[in-house]
């Protein structure tokens, strides 16, 4: 007790005995006025503490601050690079199917497959609680998206690499050239269709095309292929069956003499000489009687000389294989 009471000690006014009384407070007493301050000290620190916490900055906090805003400065920038970026490949892919693959006779990939779907919201929950989410959120899906359409454009890009490919080779098999030199279009004798025969004249369908040219006029072959047959044939005289592949074969007819050294079998390459113009078998005259077959049908010759013919020349060829009505056969 004599830690509160000695050095200040308190009096009390007593009414009855009408005297001042000294009075001995209890340790209890003293602890409860210790305890008040105490809190109330307390209270105050936690006031200022909060005051100055919501409305001041500690120089972390502010270094905190800036830093954030910068990076939503950088995400912004970034979004908008990816938005050009977007539209440089959306450009790609339009082109690529709407040229590219329709030139190539390539199915169109489908939009969903492209883009991918990224809108299911799980993928971005992990942002869900920032200040930025957002920014954040779009720029992430904004790449998803870029990726996922360059990983596709680029699988197209080989498939139509390969496509291209293929179809070159399948260009230099199909016959597209005359099998003689016809400048002025001048050879051109007698065109595929109904034709008097020149040797029964009756009217006969005639598979082929002929021209007409001097003994030993060089023959090319018309596409890249396989010879398939060389040697004599009832009507054909000396002809030459060549196997292009993909459905087609050609025929040389009438043939006077072989390219030496040409067998079943050999390869050749469009444009060489396989043989020299004659009249060997049914014929009138010297000339070279020509078939273009695809799956065993006999089709137009005429049909099977882009590489030679200009538009004009091509129109010019129908006039004339039309109106020669007489074969050579
Ligand atoms: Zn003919």
């Amino acid at each position: 007790m004599a830690l509160f009471n000695s050095s200040n000690p308190h009096y009390q006014f007593n009414k009855r005995t009408l005297k001042y009384e000294r009075v001995n407070y209890s340790w209890w007493h003293h602890f409860k006025r210790v305890l008040s301050v105490l809190l109330l000290s307390l209270l105050f620190g936690a006031g200022f503490f909060l005051l100055f916490t919501y409305t001041l900055q500690s120089p972390e906090e502010k270094k905190l601050a800036a830093e954030n805003e910068a990076i939503s400065a950088q995400y912004e920038l970034l979004s908008r690079q990816l938005d050009e970026a977007l539209g440089v490949l959306q450009n790609i892919r339009e082109r690529d199917d709407n040229f590219y693959r329709v030139m190539l006779e390539a199915d169109s990939i489908p939009s969903s497959l492209r883009t991918g779907n990224y809108d299911a919201t799980a993928r971005y929950a992990q942002w869900e609680d920032l200040r930025t989410t957002q920014i954040v959120r779009s720029t992430t899906q904004k790449m998803d998206i870029l990726e996922r359409m360059l990983y596709v454009q680029s699988n197209s890009f080989d498939e139509l690499v390969d496509l291209s490919k293929k179809s070159e080779q399948r260009l230099n098999h199909i016959p597209a050239i005359m099998p003689v030199l016809n400048k002025d279009l001048k050879r051109t004798a007698s065109g595929y269709g109904r034709r008097v025969d020149p040797i029964y004249k009756t009217v006969r369908f005639h598979h082929g095309m002929d021209f007409s040219a001097p003994t030993g006029t060089e023959i090319f072959v018309t596409g890249d292929g396989v010879i398939q047959s060389i040697g004599w044939k009832q009507g054909y005289g000396n002809c030459i069956f060549v196997d292009h592949g993909y459905g087609y074969v050609t025929v040389y007819g009438h043939i006077s003499k072989f390219t030496k050294g040409l067998k079943k079998g050999s390869k050749v390459v469009r444009g060489d000489v396989i043989a020299y113009v004659g009249s060997t078998g049914k014929s009138t005259g010297p000339h070279l009687h020509y078939e273009v077959r695809y799956k065993g049908t006999p089709q137009n010759p005429q049909n099977y000389y882009y590489l030679d013919l200009s538009p004009a020349e091509y129109d010019q060829m129908v006039l004339l294989s039309a109106n020669n009505a007489k074969t050579f056969d």
